[in-house]
């Protein structure tokens, strides 16, 4: 099935260029405020409040519970198997009560909007679909497609996550750039099947070949 739709894309783009460029969505497309607030202060408040004890003490047993299970298994990033396992109720108000915590880094809808006129852009991200909504809500009509590897395909951002990425866009690896935050989850894991794949370090570690925002980006995409 993918041989014959490869196949059939280098036919048609024998140079293989860029066709789709995939964005990850936290530290990459939207700052860590929103995902602080939400795993670091709002769950431990309503934990707080369902316990009936001090929120610094539910913030310590919050963090103690996140790190037993830590960001090598997808149920990390599953915000309903948290809300289930800390008995909570009402995610979605969590949410909410987090949304004057959302900012993009500054580049972003300019760089959005430049690269939407020459590619598809998509975003391909490890967070569940609950929380990506409300990540993208600025900037969601920028993509065609919106892929979350814990809610569509219940895992990590491995690099089978990537080929079916590929798969589901009709075009081969080398067709696709890739951009995140992750070296292992973004850069690594999306390269080792050839997608092109930009690690962003917005600190400027100074990594070979890194990129410190996403302007750098458009002059960086193969030809
Ligand atoms: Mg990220």
């Amino acid at each position: 099935m993918s041989q014959i739709s490869y196949s059939f894309v280098e036919k048609e783009n024998p140079h293989g260029h860029i066709r789709v460029v995939s964005f990850d969505a936290e530290g990459t497309l939207v700052t860590p405020d929103f995902t602080l607030a939400v795993w670091h202060e709002a769950i431990p408040a309503f934990y707080a409040q369902r316990n009936g004890i001090e929120i610094d003490r539910a913030k310590e047993i919050v963090a103690m519970e996140y790190d037993k299970i830590g960001d090598q298994k997808v149920e990390w990033y599953d915000i309903n198997y948290w809300f289930r396992y800390l008995h909570l109720d009402d995610s979605e108000s969590v949410i909410k009560s987090c949304q004057d915590k959302l900012y993009y880094y500054p580049e972003v809808i300019e760089v959005l909007s430049s690269l939407s006129s020459q590619y598809k852009l998509i975003v391909a991200s490890g967070t569940p679909v609950e929380l990506l909504h409300y990540l993208l809500q600025d900037v969601e009509h920028y993509f065609t497609h919106i892929f979350s590897a814990s809610s569509h395909y219940k895992q990590l951002k491995t690099p089978d996550f990537y080929l079916q990425v590929c798969r589901e866009m009709d075009v081969a690896p080398e067709e696709i750039a890739h951009v995140g935050d992750s070296w292992q989850f973004d850069f690594l894991n999306s390269k080792q099947v050839g997608v092109n794949a930009f690690y962003l370090d917005r600190i400027g570690h100074d990594r070979e070949g890194s990129l410190t925002d996403l302007t750098q980006l458009k002059s960086r995409l193969p030809r």
